[in-house]
C-alpha cells in the first residue's frame, strides 16, 4: 500500500494552488457579492489546462484520472469555492467521454477545454430530485430527431452553457423502470430552450444556476449520448459515481481553507493578554477539525484511485462524499466560531465559506440519500 501521491500529482497540486492562490483572493468576493460567474478566471483555467483535466488528450484535455481532476478540484475550492466551481464548466462531459459516440467526443469535448464552450448536466427537476427515476422531461422520437418537452431545476451553468446534457424519459413504455431514459446533448440556441438564473441562493454565488424549460425543442438522433437507447439511467449513475468523488473534494477543500484562515488567525487575535491559539479548547478545536479533514481526504482518495483503477465502488464513494459534506459544514463553523464576531461579517472569508460548505451536503445527492446507498450496501435490500 503507497499512500504517496505520485511526483505528477503533486505537480498537478502545486500548479492548481499556485494558480488559485494567484488569481482568487482579489475578486472572490466580488463575484460572491454581485452573484456572477467569473467568466475571466474560467479563461484563464482553460489555458492553463486546469478544465477537463481527465478529457482524453485527443480531444484537448491532459488526459489525467479523476482523482487528478479531485486534487484540483480540492486545491481550488480551498481558496474559494464559488470561483473553484468554474471547474464544473465540463460538467457533464465525464459521460460523453465514457459514453459518447467518435463523433460526440470530436464535436462536444475539445471547446470545452479550449474555452469555447461552457457545459453542464441536468438531471433534477421540480418534483423528481432525490427521486430521479420520476423525472418527466420527455424525449419524444419522431423521424430522425427527438422533440423534447419538461423542465429542469437547479441545474449548474444552465444560463451560460453552449451545450447540457439532459437526462430524459426517451421510453416512457419500456417495462423495466431502469430501461425509460436517455441523455441528450442540447444545444442551448435551439428554439424552444430557455433559462432564467437563479439569484439569492446562500453559497457558490460564482456558480451560476438556472431552471430550464424545454417546449418542442429539436435535436437530431445523433445527440443521443452513445447512440444507444434505454442506456440513461446506468449512465447518469456512473456520473454520480465520478462526481460525488469530485464533491468530496469540495467538502475537502472548504475544510481545508476554513481550517487555514483559522490558524491564521488564532495564532495572531490575543485576548486576556495571549493569542487564543493558546488557549487549550482551541487548540483542541484546531486538532480535531485537522484531524476531521485528513480522514476525509484520505477516504476520498481511496474512493478516486478505485474509481480510476476500475473498482468502482458506490458505498465508499457515498461514505466519502457524506464524510466530506459534514466535514465541510462543520469545520467551517468552528473556523467561523474561532474568529468570533469578526467571523460574521463578510470582510472575513470564513463567512462566506461557511456559506458555500453546505452545498456539498445537498448536490450530488443529499446526505441522506448517500446513507441509504450505504445502508443499502451494507444491509442489502431485505425489506
Ligand atoms: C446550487 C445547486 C446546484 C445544483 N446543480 C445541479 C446540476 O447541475 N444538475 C442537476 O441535475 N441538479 C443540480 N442540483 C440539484 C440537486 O442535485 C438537488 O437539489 C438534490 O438532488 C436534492 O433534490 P431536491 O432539492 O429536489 O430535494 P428532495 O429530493 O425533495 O429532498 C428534500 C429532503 O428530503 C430528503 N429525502 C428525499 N428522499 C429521501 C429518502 N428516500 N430518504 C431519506 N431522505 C430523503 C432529502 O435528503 C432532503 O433532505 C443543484 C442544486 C443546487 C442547490
Amino acid at each position: 500500500m503507497d499512500f504517496e501521491l505520485t511526483q505528477r500529482q503533486k505537480q498537478i497540486r502545486s500548479a492548481a494552488r499556485e494558480f488559485a492562490e494567484g488569481e482568487f483572493p482579489g475578486v472572490a468576493r466580488e463575484y460572491d457579492r454581485r452573484e456572477e460567474f467569473p467568466k475571466e478566471l474560467w479563461k484563464k483555467a482553460c489555458e492553463l489546462g486546469f478544465i477537463g483535466v481527465f478529457i482524453k488528450k485527443d480531444y484537448g484535455g491532459l488526459g489525467l484520472g479523476f482523482l487528478e481532476f479531485a486534487i484540483v478540484m480540492e486545491e481550488f475550492w480551498r481558496v474559494d469555492p464559488g470561483c473553484g466551481n468554474i471547474l464544473l464548466t465540463a460538467f457533464g462531459a465525464e459521460l460523453i467521454q465514457l459514453y459518447g459516440t467518435e463523433e460526440q467526443k470530436k464535436k462536444y469535448l475539445p471547446p470545452l477545454t479550449k474555452g469555447e464552450a461552457i457545459m453542464g448536466c441536468a438531471i433534477t427537476e421540480p418534483d423528481a430530485g432525490s427521486d430521479i427515476l420520476s423525472i418527466l422531461t420527455l424525449a419524444k422520437r419522431e423521424g430522425d430527431q427527438y422533440v423534447i418537452n419538461g423542465a429542469k431545476q437547479f441545474i449548474t451553468n444552465g444560463s451560460i452553457a453552449n451545450y447540457l446534457a439532459v437526462f430524459c424519459l426517451t421510453h416512457p413504455e419500456a417495462e423495466s423502470r431502469l430501461k425509460r431514459f436517455g441523455v441528450l446533448l442540447v444545444e442551448t440556441d435551439r428554439p424552444g430552450f430557455g433559462a432564467l438564473k437563479i439569484t439569492g441562493k446562500m453559497g457558490i454565488r460564482a456558480s451560476d444556476t438556472a431552471e430550464l424549460r424545454f417546449s418542442d425543442v429539436k435535436v437530431p438522433k445523433e445527440n443521443l449520448i452513445g447512440m444507444k437507447d434505454g442506456e440513461g439511467f446506468s449512465q447518469i449513475m456512473q456520473l454520480f459515481n465520478i462526481n460525488r468523488v469530485i464533491a468530496t473534494f469540495q467538502g475537502v477543500g472548504v475544510a481545508q481553507g476554513a481550517l487555514d484562515k483559522a490558524i491564521q488567525y488564532v495564532k495572531k487575535r490575543k485576548q486576556f493578554g495571549q493569542p487564543i491559539g493558546t488557549f487549550q479548547a482551541v487548540q483542541f478545536r484546531i486538532a480535531e477539525m485537522a484531524t476531521w479533514v485528513e480522514a476525509a481526504r484520505v477516504l476520498g482518495y481511496q474512493a478516486g484511485w478505485m474509481i480510476d483503477h476500475g473498482k468502482v465502488d458506490p458505498k465508499l464513494i457515498s461514505m466519502a462524499k457524506w464524510l466530506a459534506g459534514e466535514v465541510g459544514v462543520k469545520v467551517t463553523n468552528e473556523a467561523l466560531q474561532l474568529h468570533g464576531g469578526y467571523g460574521y461579517i463578510a470582510d472575513y472569508d470564513v463567512e462566506r465559506f461557511y456559506r458555500d460548505a453546505k452545498i456539498v451536503e445537498l448536490y450530488e445527492g443529499t446526505k441522506e440519500i448517500e446513507k441509504n446507498t450505504i445502508a443499502r450496501e451494507i444491509l442489502g435490500d431485505y425489506r
